[in-house]
């Protein structure tokens, strides 16, 4: 049968809609909804046959049809992005949002938010005030700067540090530090985006304060540091300080910007043992500008946060790419309430903060407590579950190869590869990622947050062992 054969037997939407029982339609939904689901449902198919792929009768029936469009209706209903449980020992995670918010944060957030709020309206002066102060005042409590912004990432402080102080002129910076951060941020590439000339020094492995020097011209504008984040160099290596940078940059008007990546905020707690430069000390050194990203170590929201020296961020604040790049209502509430507990101290309401903190034995305590629920709810006979040392990190590009001793439970299922009981607790209605390594699943509990141990011994006591060892 030909092409065109094979479209004709297509159902009509209507045909589709009669063999769908009235009680089919969702209530959540209207008929409308159901009758656009069928209605790309036939049109997914209609492509297929175009294609060239052999749809089968069945597959054209209206009540095949039918039941595929009420799942792409439940899909809809269900929506895309779901909680998912991070249990790959990863404490910053890209691919998982980075940063998760703590309940106390969200409580702020919501109560600041569902109401009408003073975002850009001073009260006591009963006049126009500027969204940029909120977090500002915060930041300058945290860090030795003269003056703060905060902006819709880190890649935007960038990108506005750049086109204000150095479109068209020359921005130096080492060989070492041409970064590709992911998600297509390359400082390459956003120095030409910003109109700024790269002015690139040094070697890959070895930039000395010389290879700055002689690279200074009449149309330099700008030094650049770039934290390396996701790799480490290791061997014959060689890179030039803050502080001597920073005296380069003063000694010839230029400005130094560094762009810390993570942005380390306190020396408290688990953050003392990450060698890891903080804005505190960059900016003591003498840089005229840090940037970091607020969902790194800061643990907050997404979020670029520029601190430094007064007269350049206020240039920066009437830069009109700022409007482009300023940060909602959302993103200043949560990191004010983030910024908040870390002047206070209070890192346990800050995730990330707080699984970086928790001790090998806190670890280890929560995966024995695990293995004793799981065993509550009587699993299978076939799973066997064993506490065992593991290897977390910080993640999100931050102390690439600094392992954080943890601890997790490996999983093993009586006729079942590691890779089926992997895809089994990922298609979970809770979707726990573990981490499979070497032939082994393993659960790291460094990074189980609060009220998940229960979903999780829930799916462990759900799995099934197989008959043989063919998934
Ligand atoms: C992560 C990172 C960025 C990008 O930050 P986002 O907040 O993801 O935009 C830029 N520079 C460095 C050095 C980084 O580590």
């Amino acid at each position: 049968m030909d092409v065109s054969d094979t479209l004709k037997r297509l159902p009509a939407v209507d045909q589709v809609l009669d063999c769908l029982k009235p009680g089919d339609s969702d209530p959540r939904a209207g008929r409308d909804v159901l009758t656009e689901c069928v209605r790309r449902t036939i049109a997914a198919l209609r492509d297929r046959i175009r294609g060239g792929d052999l749809v089968g009768e069945d597959e054209m029936a209206p009540e095949s049809i039918g039941r595929e469009a009420r799942r792409r209706m439940g899909r809809l209903h269900a929506g895309s992005l779901r909680s998912v449980i991070n249990l790959t020992g990863i404490v910053i995670h890209t691919n998982l949002g980075r940063a998760p918010l703590s309940r106390a944060v969200l409580e702020d957030v919501d109560q600041r938010l569902s109401t009408y709020n003073n975002l850009e309206f001073d009260l006591t002066a009963h006049a126009r005030g500027s969204r940029h102060d909120h977090v500002a005042a915060l930041l300058l409590q945290l860090m030795p700067a003269q003056a703060a912004l905060v902006v819709n990432n880190n890649a935007a402080a960038v990108l506005l540090i750049l086109s204000e102080f150095a479109a068209g002129r020359g921005v130096v910076v080492s060989r070492g530090e041409l970064i590709e951060i992911g998600g297509g941020f390359r400082i390459p590439d956003v120095m030409t985006q910003s109109g700024a000339r790269l002015v690139e020094v040094g070697t890959t492995n070895r930039t000395r304060l010389a290879d700055y020097e002689v690279a200074l011209g009449q149309d330099t504008a700008m030094i650049f540091k770039a934290h390396q984040s996701n790799f480490r160099m290791v061997g014959f290596t060689e890179e030039t300080g803050y502080r001597e940078l920073a005296d380069l940059a003063r000694r010839n008007g230029l400005v130094f910007t560094a762009d810390l990546g993570s942005g380390r905020l306190t020396d408290q707690g688990p953050l003392s043992r990450l060698d890891e430069p903080s804005p505190k000390d960059v900016l003591e050194s003498g840089a005229d500008l840090v940037c970091f990203s607020g969902d790194k170590l800061l643990g907050g929201p997404q979020a670029g946060v520029i601190a430094g020296r007064a007269d350049l961020i206020d240039s920066l604040r009437k830069n009109p790419l700022l409007r482009a790049l300023r940060v909602d209502r959302f993103t200043i509430t949560a990191m004010e309430a983030t910024l908040r507990r870390h002047l206070d101290g209070r890192l346990e309401d800050i995730p990330v903060l707080a699984a970086l903190a928790a001790s090998p034995e806190t670890v280890r305590g929560r995966c024995r407590s695990l293995v004793r629920r799981v065993k509550r709810i009587r699993a299978e006979a076939g799973l066997e579950l064993r506490v065992v040392p593991t290897e977390a990190e910080v993640g999100g590009g931050t102390l690439p190869g600094r392992i954080i001793p943890s601890f997790g439970v490996e999983v093993s299922l009586k006729g079942r590869s590691e890779t089926f009981v992997e895809r089994s607790l990922r298609e979970n209605e809770n979707a726990i990622i573990g981490r499979v390594h070497g032939g082994r699943l393993v659960l790291d509990l460094r990074t189980l947050l609060d009220g998940q141990s229960e979903p999780v011994a829930r799916a462990l006591a759900g799995l099934k062992a197989g008959e043989d060892d063919n998934d």
